[in-house]
């Protein structure tokens, strides 16, 4: 394939912008990237003209629980909302059905927002995990261990059984990779956690977790412990390079060492974070340390969307607001966090999020005919201070193109509509009993 009629956002060490340019790919992989003398050089099946629009390396959304989609602008303003309304709702109504539905159509919508790899935790994340190929996106899976009955396991930490078995079937996939995700550390004891770490390395998987996001959950370790919950988690030696924490609000400069050392990759969830009020990260400090930053929408009940370029706009402001600079986070840090950041945090670096010889194919068109793509000075600015996820026109995942002309080719998501339509009345009966 070859794409062309394209400014480059290669997000490769240098940063380096190439306008009228030419990426060529085969099969999964790119294999060149250069002018338009690259356009003679090679016979391409497939020819995809960019109309001038950005080319940019996809969208890693780093954390979210896609299936709850289901429960989107549900109980928005409800105080102790996880405790006190979801895990009970989540207990009432959450089936394979529901997880299948729910996460077909939020990966429509993160496909359709340019976001070609996602990370999500929840329950019967084999599911997810057919969605995910069904619609051609990347996923890191982790099926959900906590200390109670859960919609799929009718005893404590029945998750992790299921997380044993999910890895086992997933392991080998080409756009799935599966893995360990006990909830939180506030809902998992130390022994379960401890196990939940030893599956994730006897399988060689990542970990996913909640990590200081709540403040009663810093409460609990200092009580117990004196500790923060990252000193905690590294006291009971579960803090690693395969961890994923996502949130990592209530962090002091101590914790920030510790994640350094141990190569702990971070969500920074930002949108989720301030709807929730639960704190500002710092995560402008965190770039800085070079640690292994990316950003996450959060499940669609907390954050309400699941696209990045959102994301990418409310990092600005809120840091440059909290930090009362308007020089720091600049555009092209807050995209690097959006595509190579979390990469890195979900240790995949080394395959996608840049564009470079030798990775994966999967990028991402912005188109800039609409009204408010232009006028283009600063092609970082307009992306994360202009754009809106329906600016992305085009979508390749793994070599293939599932998103063209703004219309997803791999799943009609009208269809998907209907189906939640039959499962609202059961929805609101259930939430207003709450
Ligand atoms: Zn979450």
């Amino acid at each position: 394939m070859l794409i062309k009629n394209v400014t480059i956002l290669t997000m490769n060490s240098n940063k380096d912008i190439i306008e009228r340019g030419v990426v060529v790919t085969d099969n999964d992989k790119i294999i060149d990237i250069g002018g338009e003398e690259l356009i003679d050089k090679y016979t391409a099946h497939e020819i995809v003209d960019g109309e001038e629009g950005i080319l940019i390396p996809g969208f890693v959304n780093a954390h979210t629980h896609c299936a709850m989609i289901a429960f989107r602008s549900l109980g928005d303003d409800v105080p102790d909302r996880l405790k006190r309304y979801l895990f009970p709702l989540e207990k009432m109504l959450v089936d394979k059905e529901l997880v299948s539905l729910g996460s077909k159509y939020g990966i429509c919508e993160m496909a359709l927002g340019g976001v070609t790899t996602f990370a999500d935790m929840y329950y019967f994340e084999d599911e997810v995990a057919k969605s995910t190929k069904e619609i051609g996106l990347r996923g890191v899976l982790g099926e959900t261990i906590v200390n109670f009955n859960a919609p799929d396991a009718d005893e404590p930490y029945g998750g992790l059984e299921y997380c044993n078995w999910f890895i086992d079937k997933w392991k080998n996939d080409e756009l799935v990779i599966p893995a360990v995700a006990p909830h939180a550390p506030y809902t998992n004891d130390t022994l379960y956690l401890q196990k939940a770490f030893k599956l994730a390395e006897d399988k060689d998987v990542p970990i996913l977790m909640h990590i200081a996001e709540m403040d009663y959950e810093t409460e609990k370790y200092m009580h117990e412990y004196n500790l923060t919950p990252v000193q905690y988690l590294n006291s009971i030696g579960v803090l690693n390079s395969r961890m994923v924490g996502a949130h990592m609000i209530h962090v002091n400069d101590e914790d920030l060492k510790i994640l350094k050392e141990k190569e702990v990759g971070i969500s920074h969830n930002i949108g989720a974070n301030a709807k929730g009020a639960h704190g500002v990260a710092p995560a402008y400090k965190m770039y800085n340390m070079d640690l292994k930053i990316g950003l996450g929408t959060d499940g669609p009940m907390s954050g309400n969307t699941l696209d990045i370029t959102t994301q990418m706009g409310l990092v600005a402001k809120v840091h440059k607001l909290y930090n009362n600079d308007r020089s720091i986070f600049t555009a092209d840090q807050i995209l690097e966090m959006a595509t190579l950041g979390g990469a890195r945090a979900l240790n995949l670096d080394h395959k996608i999020g840049s564009i470079e010889v030798g990775k994966k194919a999967d990028m991402v068109i912005v188109e800039t005919k609409s009204i408010n793509m232009q006028p283009i000075y600063d092609y970082y600015s307009v992306l994360v201070y202009s754009a809106n996820p329906s600016n992305v026109s085009t979508v390749i995942v793994n070599g293939k193109v599932i998103v063209k002309d703004k219309t997803l080719l791999t799943q009609d998501y009208g269809v998907l509509i209907k189906e939640f339509n039959k499962i609202k009345d059961k929805v609101v009966e259930a939430a207003s009993s709450l």
